[in-house]
């Protein structure tokens, strides 16, 4: 039973209507636990949607998805989605917006600080747990995000462009950051990129998109080290 399966998967936006737009067709992927996968693909062409899809956030229009074997039906603290922006509430301080997920699941005020502050030791940032969100760096309010998604523990981390809005060495670091949380908490990572330096610094393995089956005709694999390892 793999973290993430899809057969047949598609989805057309509002299905049934006049603006009907279809996104996604005939995709089939195995995710396997523990990998970091990367989908790449220009923009446009349903990265985003495949994540809703698998998040819980809309509704598959044909084929299967399924999350350890069970069929995706909605929203759950195991498949935690962050964003480009990271949304965090500014009125927060940077610990209360990582306990605010913990909410849902009735943990107590103690529970949740203890939580919050282990995932911020996890990111490096305790020391700016008590400070509020327009006090820091793009980069540190990215890792905030990623806090706040690892504390709810999630098996599979769903990232859609999360370092796009961050400047090349911010995202370069960020990038770093993200392949040690990942070892780290042994989660199942799905990350979208339209950039294709950002899929090979991160790759563990590589999904492209294309609307052209048989044209990736050949995968070379480069045994030296990547730049930055
Ligand atoms: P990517 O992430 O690869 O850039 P998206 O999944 O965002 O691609 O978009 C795929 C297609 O679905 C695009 O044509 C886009 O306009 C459309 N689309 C995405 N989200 C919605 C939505 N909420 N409603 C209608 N169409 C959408
Ligand atoms: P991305 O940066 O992932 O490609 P977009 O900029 O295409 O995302 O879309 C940003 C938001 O707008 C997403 O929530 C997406 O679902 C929504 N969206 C994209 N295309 C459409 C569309 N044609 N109609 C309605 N919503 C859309």
């Amino acid at each position: 039973k793999d973290p993430v399966v899809c057969r047949g998967l598609g989805k057309t936006w509002a299905a049934g209507t006049s603006r009907a737009h279809e996104a996604l067709k005939g995709i089939d992927l195995d995710v396997k636990p523990g990998e970091f996968v990367v989908l790449l693909g220009p923009s446009g062409c349903g990265k985003s949607t495949l994540l809703y899809l698998i998040a819980g956030l809309e509704d598959v229009t044909t084929g299967e998805l399924n999350h350890f074997g069970e069929p995706v039906t909605g929203p759950s603290p195991d498949r935690s989605l962050i964003f480009q922006e990271t949304s965090l509430f500014p009125w927060l301080t940077v610990w209360e917006n990582v306990a605010f997920g913990l909410s849902i699941r009735g943990a107590s005020h103690a529970e949740r600080k203890e939580a919050a502050v282990q995932a911020l030791r996890e990111v490096g940032l305790t020391a700016a747990m008590n400070k509020r969100p327009d006090e820091l760096s793009g980069g540190m309010r990215q890792r905030v995000a990623v806090a706040r998604a690892l504390a709810m523990r999630p098996k599979v981390l769903l990232m859609d462009e999360p370092f796009a809005a961050l400047d090349v060495q911010t995202r370069q670091k960020m990038q770093d950051f993200l392949l040690d949380v990942w070892r780290d908490s042994g989660a199942t990572v799905l990350f979208v990129t339209h950039h294709i330096d950002e899929a090979v610094a991160l790759s563990d393995r590589v999904v492209v998109f294309t609307s052209r089956p048989g044209r990736i005709k050949t995968i070379v694999t480069n045994d030296l080290p990547r730049p930055r390892d």
